[in-house]
Parts: C-alpha cells; structure tokens; sequence
C-alpha cells in the first residue's frame, strides 16, 4: 500500500465498461468476468491510462459482488484478485484503486436488501483486494443507506483511504432522492478522505453541483463526469459527444473552484486523462510520474 496525500491534486484514470463495450465486448452476462476471460485486454486498457498519466488505476470490478455474480462460475475473490493482478501488471508509480459500485438490490424499506446482507455482499470484495491496493473507491451510488454501509465495511475491516462519490441527477439529487448536503455530511461524519459526484452528466452540466460540492465540503472533492449524455445510434450503439479538449477546459475551471481530484466516467478515454495531465495543477504536481 502506496501512502496518498490528500493535498495534492491528482487525476483518476477513465472509463473501462465504455471501453470495453467499443471494443466489441458486453455488459452482460457479467463483463467484470473478463479479468479471468481476457486479462490482456483488462490489461491494456489500464496500460493505455498508465501511459496517458493517471495517478490512478482503478480495477475493474464495479459490478462484481456476491448478488450479481451469484451464477457465475467464478468466485467474487477470484475475479477481484485476478481484476487487482490486471492493473498492476504495468504499474509503476500510479495507485491502484478497488472500485466498488452498488450491490444492484435495493435495501429495505424500498426492497428486500438487509443491511447484514449488504454489509455481508461489500465485506466479500472488500476482504478480497484489501491487502493488494492503496485504496478503496465507492462510485455511482444513489442510496445513501447502501454507500453508508460500504463506508462503514471499508473502515471496520481495513486502514485503506477512501473515496466515496454518488451520481446526481441535474435536480442535483440522487435517483433516490438524497441531496448534496445530505451526502456531504454523511461522509464527512464516516470520516471519507475524498468525496464527490461521478457519472450523472457531462462535465459541463455538472458545474453547479461542483460548485455547491466545493463551496460545503471541508474534504478534497473528486469528480468523475461522463463525456457528455449518452447518444445512441441508428445500430443501438452508445456513444459520447464532449471531446477531450472539451472536458479538459471543464476540468480546468473544476481545478480552479476548488476540486482536488478529476477523473473520467462512461465514454471518457486516455485521450481525455491524457489531456487533462497537462493541465498545470495536476503537472505542477504530479512531474515524473509514469
Ligand atoms: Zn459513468
């Protein structure tokens, strides 16, 4: 385990599912299966992030976990460890990050998830990589009970930092309702070491809600937007229109009202990490690394 400083600016890598599915490969049954499946093309995806400067590499096992993969012949361990093996096989300065995204069950009262049951489904993948990543990121919540929950297996069963975003709707609300203020003070009382909003929209629509993150939060701020709203094609095929250069001059204004940590969501590329390592607060302190 790599020590951060939370001081410092730094730059997340981009999307992996988004990638993937440019490269011909599909969300279900369960792509996070790919690690075990194809590990060199997990692995030179993570490469093309490494390359375009990211100062960190995050696994790709954002849907892994005991309730989605429940027919998989594979463990969630063995996927999470062989997902871990994948990003660091070209590693060399950069941190490796466990990505962990919602069980895909709602809790009670609006379904039938316990809280033993969710903390029991984290506990798996959290257990699974702990001992072979500098932290851990919690990414596209909605349910603040479920994020709480995760938070909450991380600190009690590890030491690692963590980062902990929710995605917001442009009412700046979660699909479940819950507020950025709401968020904020939650995961500062859980005691986060970064916090903030991915996926959701574009980096421009974000603004405001980046705005209201910088201005409330006492913690470093991470933000990770897609490349734009989802657009789909006359073949049903996704596809993104912000450009790099366009999420880049974004990210410099995030920089510039306070955000610590910029990254990039669904249809963002090592294009766009690429071009965002120049921008002169994250060179100033990032130089030489990779
Ligand atoms: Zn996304």
């Amino acid at each position: 385990m790599k020590k951060i400083d939370f001081t410092k600016f730094y730059l997340f890598d981009g999307a992996m599912g988004t990638r993937l599915l440019e490269l011909g490969f599909s969300f279900r049954p369960r792509m996070e299966e790919l690690s075990i499946t194809h590990p060199e093309v997990i692995e030179s995806i993570h490469k093309e992030y490494i390359e375009a400067h990211a100062d960190f590499i995050t696994t790709a096992t954002f849907g892994v976990n005991g309730y989605k993969y429940q027919d998989s012949e594979y463990t969630v361990s063995e996927i999470v460890q062989a997902a871990i093996a994948n990003a660091k096989k070209h590693v060399k300065q950069s941190y490796v990050v466990l990505d962990v995204g919602p069980i895909g069950k709602l809790m009670e009262p609006y379904g039938d998830m316990t809280e033993e049951e969710c903390y029991a489904y984290f506990k798996e993948i959290i257990d699974a990589g702990k001992e072979s990543v500098d932290a851990i990121l919690f990414e596209t919540f909605m349910d603040i009970e479920e994020i709480k929950i995760g938070i909450r297996v991380a600190k009690e069963n590890s030491s690692l930092p963590i980062f902990a975003t929710m995605t917001f709707n442009q009412n700046e609300r979660t699909m479940m309702g819950v507020s950025i203020e709401e968020m904020v003070k939650e995961f500062e009382t859980l005691g986060v070491d970064a916090l903030g909003v991915n996926c959701s929209w574009g980096p421009k629509e974000l603004i405001p809600i980046v705005e209201k993150l910088c201005l409330i939060s006492k913690t470093p701020v991470i933000v990770q937007p897609n490349a734009g709203m989802p657009c789909t094609d006359e073949h049903g095929s996704i596809y993104y229109l912000v450009d790099a250069k366009e999420f880049t001059d974004i990210a410099q204004r995030y920089l510039d009202i306070g955000v610590s940590i910029i990254g990039g969501c669904c249809g963002t590329d090592a294009d766009t990490i690429r071009q965002c390592s120049m921008l002169k607060k994250l060179k100033e302190e990032n130089h030489g690394k990779n």
